[in-house]
């Protein structure tokens, strides 16, 4: 049963009132009693409004991929707000929209060159499933409604990404999902664990789809989506072979594959996007977070020539995809995602991640051997560092290692008892050595 949080004395920090808020996803009772707040930040570091330092090793949540509060993209924003604050783009757009499109598609894979704008990942998710359900439908298949996704895949919490995700909290509280939706095995196996970067023997694990398409049949099967690299349920690397047989196979029975790149983009992987760096190529390729590094809301959708010009030229004349948001394109947003491109591109932070990468993964895998540390995963600048959980407890003894670390200073990220760390890409090497070694030191006191 959950306590009322409004009927208990006003929970204060700073002056503020803490309890109307109703944090997403956060335990609210709990929090609220001992809140951690952040009230700045600038470049890698966070500050509490104390004035404690806090080095960011989350990048914000995976998005923040230039460092905190680049005057480049401060500045856009401003200029842009006081210049055109809002402009719709159903039936209108503004030209910063078509620039942002074109740049987009310039570092997206070859072919994913139609860009259709959402205002998060969620957003995201959802809108890649009902591209691939209308494009089916364009082309004469509209018994092609199936959608695949993969167990401890995590596509946002709309009901189309909440129904292909295979977090299994994240559903049950709702009763309401898609039907005709299949999940895929996650690719986690207890026997990798310490690999450094992808673990092998991909291509038969990607093999289960075969099974899906042969139960079903290919003609009721929409398209699968996948991340690349499972994130949010604690950096699930695939092993090697395993998206390479997924394209093959989709490609094989007319089925769209859709890569959720929300994380893995814009440099994440020592790449722009996961696509280029394994060498495979997604239908449709969703972002969002590092888009604007974070500085204001924004998503995509990179879509293929193919599938969009399907649904374009088939459709009756007028409209051609019923979908879109009031802030699809947001000048403010497409200001911040122009931006935010320019430090990439000018900065080679793609690059700069991939040369760090190396590092990062000594760095982490120096954790092997510390208390409780039963699995180390790591691809470009991301890692997970598996806890075995407290009996009885799950999840609690890794929730104890993030306060403590951010008490101490560093801001790791937790998902059930895996700590996950993604720190801007402009990070050092001194300061991915506090990282990993503040983690050390928490497990030691806590043993
Ligand atoms: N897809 C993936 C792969 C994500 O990691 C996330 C967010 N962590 C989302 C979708 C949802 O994004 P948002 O929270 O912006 O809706």
């Amino acid at each position: 049963m959950l306590e009322d949080v409004a009927g208990s004395p006003p929970l204060r920090s700073n002056e503020a009132d803490l309890s109307t808020f109703w944090m997403p996803f956060t335990n609210n009772r709990f929090f609220k009693k001992n809140p951690r707040l952040l009230a700045s930040a600038s470049g890698m570091t966070y500050r509490t409004p104390d004035g404690a330092e806090i080095l960011d090793g989350t990048a914000g949540l995976w998005c923040v991929n230039a460092g905190h509060a680049r005057a480049e993209i401060v500045d856009a924003i401003a200029r842009q707000a006081a210049t055109l604050d809002f402009a719709p783009t159903f039936q209108l757009a503004h030209p910063q929209a078509f620039e942002l499109a074109s740049r987009l598609s310039a570092i997206m894979p070859a072919g994913l060159d139609r860009i259709f704008f959402t205002n998060s990942g969620s957003e995201s998710a959802d809108t890649s499933l009902k591209i691939a359900l209308a494009y089916h439908l364009a082309r004469g298949q509209g018994g092609r409604n199936r959608l695949i996704g993969r167990a401890r895949g995590y596509h946002g919490t709309n009901f189309g990404g909440m129904a292909v995700g295979g977090i299994g909290g994240n559903r049950k509280g709702f009763q309401t999902q898609l039907p005709g939706v299949d999940h895929l095995s996650h690719t986690y196996r207890p026997a990798d664990a310490f690999t450094r970067g992808q673990p092998a023997g991909g291509a038969a694990m990607a093999d289960e789809l075969e099974a899906l398409i042969a139960l079903h049949g290919a003609h009721t099967i929409a398209a699968v989506i996948v991340e690349p690299v499972a994130g949010s349920t604690g950096v699930l690397v695939p092993p090697v072979g395993y998206l390479e047989r997924l394209r093959e196979i989709t490609r094989a029975h007319g089925i769209l594959l859709i890569f959720d790149e929300v994380i893995t983009g814009f440099g994440r992987v020592g790449a722009a996007t996961a696509s280029e760096r394994f060498g495979v190529t997604p239908d449709l390729l969703n972002m969002a977070k590092g888009i604007t590094n974070g500085t204001v809301p924004m998503g995509a959708v990179a879509v293929s020539r193919d599938v969009h010009d399907t649904i374009v030229n088939s459709a009756e004349p007028g409209i051609e995809l019923f979908h879109g948001y009031t802030y699809s394109a947001h000048p403010v947003a497409t200001a911040a995602a122009l931006a935010t491109l320019e430090i990439y591109e000018r900065d080679g932070l793609f690059a700069h991640a991939r040369a760090l990468e190396d590092h990062w993964e000594t760095a982490a895998h120096s954790l092997r051997g510390a208390p409780h540390v039963v699995d180390v995963r790591n691809f470009g600048l991301m890692a997970g560092i598996e806890l075995a959980p407290r009996p009885g407890a799950p999840g609690a003894r890794a929730m104890e290692v993030f306060h403590r670390c951010f008490d101490e200073g560093v801001l790791v990220r937790v998902t059930g008892d895996i700590i996950a760390l993604s720190p801007p890409l402009i990070v050092t090497p001194a300061q991915i050595a506090r990282i990993f070694e503040q983690i050390g030191k928490v497990l030691t006191d806590l043993a």
